[in-house]
């Protein structure tokens, strides 16, 4: 067992790092504050090699892994998880091409993500059905060499500023079971008949932008079909798998940010006296914060380096996307918590970061989604 870091993985860890204090660190406060997309930040990112390494080099990415994506992810969280997020979720949503798309589909449009010229979007949850995904009803229908398709999609990460979407639809309806019924197809997201709103007022992540998306008989080619029709549910299942461990990066990646904010605040502010750091009871509090960041990271490291040597586990990577999500939004609280009455103030980051963590055990399938595919497993 080698717990050491390559050179490679080591050169993109503070690459990540580096980027996100110097463009993150200013401007993180209004980007929240005004729940804007940092467009401008995220083209620089992609100028900087950071987003969708783990595309092959012949389209445009750096043919890295999970691993170094993950380790990217986490050192953007570390800083702010919402401008992070929407760098790195620029790509969210191809992976679904990546894996079981044509050469054609690659070639056209995995490219454009890596070179900072498009944005894409995974179209998945519906107003009726996000942990159920079996039960999404938008409906693609064939007519002529197209499909035509209608519905509404819900909570779609990039959904307004997307160029392209992967779209789940109903375009089995007969097939017996209800998890043969869907396909994946990607969608220009600019064509007629789609229309995008954005959600505002999301508690936290307000650096993303979040839609929802109607289709009104909107026509597109059967090309555009990803893998195999009636096969869509198990290659998005396949797709969270993989997924889940940028999640769980994040969530490592803000737990220990709210960690060093932390550890920084009880050194400078005096209560009696003496440091908030003098106190045990607030020492073995960090401690423990410590240690299950580490825990969490290890978990997620673990999950991410099996992937990338052909041996995932999705029950391990369920694992680590619920303990690191939980895992964050324990140690923002008590970060938050030894700030006092400023770090309920949103002049200190770390209510922020108390904010953002809350989203971990809601999306890509929420905690209780994981705990059933790792009862699964158990039986
Ligand atoms: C900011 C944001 C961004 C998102 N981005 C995307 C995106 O890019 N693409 C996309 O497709 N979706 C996206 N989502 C949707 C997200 O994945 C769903 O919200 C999530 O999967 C939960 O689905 P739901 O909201 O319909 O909750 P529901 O499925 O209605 O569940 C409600 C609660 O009940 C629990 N629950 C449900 N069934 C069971 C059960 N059988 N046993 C025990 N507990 C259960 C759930 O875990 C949850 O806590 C996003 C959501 C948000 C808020």
């Amino acid at each position: 067992m080698d717990f050491e870091l390559s050179e490679e993985q080591k050169a993109f860890q503070s690459l990540a790092y580096k980027f996100a204090v110097k463009e993150f660190e200013p401007v993180a406060k209004e980007y929240d504050r005004e729940e804007k997309y940092p467009r401008e930040i995220w083209q620089k990112a992609c100028a900087s090699g950071l987003v969708g390494v783990a595309i092959p080099e012949e389209y445009g990415g750096a043919g890295a892994g999970w691993m170094e994506t993950a380790l990217i992810t986490e050192q953007l969280s570390r800083i702010d998880m919402g401008l992070g997020l929407a760098i790195m979720a620029a790509t969210f949503g191809s992976e679904n091409i990546l894996y079981y798309g044509t050469e054609a589909q690659k070639q056209k449009y995995l490219p454009l993500l890596t070179s900072g010229q498009a944005v894409f979007a995974g179209a998945y949850t519906e107003p009726n059905a996000g942990t159920d995904v079996a039960g999404t009803t938008t409906r693609a229908v064939k007519d002529g060499d197209d499909y035509v398709i209608n519905g509404s999609k819900m909570f779609i990460t990039n959904g307004t500023i997307c160029d392209y979407m992967a779209v789940l639809c109903v375009t089995n309806p007969d097939a017996p079971k209800r998890t043969e019924r869907h396909s994946l197809i990607v969608v220009d997201a600019n064509l007629p008949g789609i229309t995008r709103t954005k959600i505002t007022g999301k508690m936290g992540i307000r650096a993303t932008d979040t839609a929802e998306i109607t289709f009104e008989d909107v026509r597109v080619s059967q090309a555009n079909l990803i893998g195999q029709e009636g096969k869509g549910f198990y290659q998005l299942m396949h797709f969270f798998d993989m997924t889940r461990i940028m999640v769980a990066a994040q969530g490592v990646g803000l737990a220990q940010g709210a960690l060093d904010k932390a550890v920084k605040y009880v050194q400078e502010r005096k209560t009696f006296g003496i440091p908030l750091a003098a106190n045990q009871g607030l020492q073995f509090q960090l401690a423990e914060m410590a240690t299950r960041v580490e825990l969490a990271r290890n978990i997620t490291y673990k999950a991410a380096w099996k992937v990338d040597n052909g041996q995932l586990e999705p029950a391990l990577n369920a694992m680590a996307k619920y303990y690191a999500g939980e895992t964050a939004v324990w140690v923002a609280d008590k970060a938050l918590q030894m700030h006092g009455g400023y770090g309920y103030i949103d002049e200190y980051d770390v209510q922020r970061f108390y904010r953002d963590a809350k989203i971990l055990e809601i999306y890509e399938g929420a905690k209780e989604a994981e705990k059933m595919t790792i009862a699964r497993r158990l039986f």
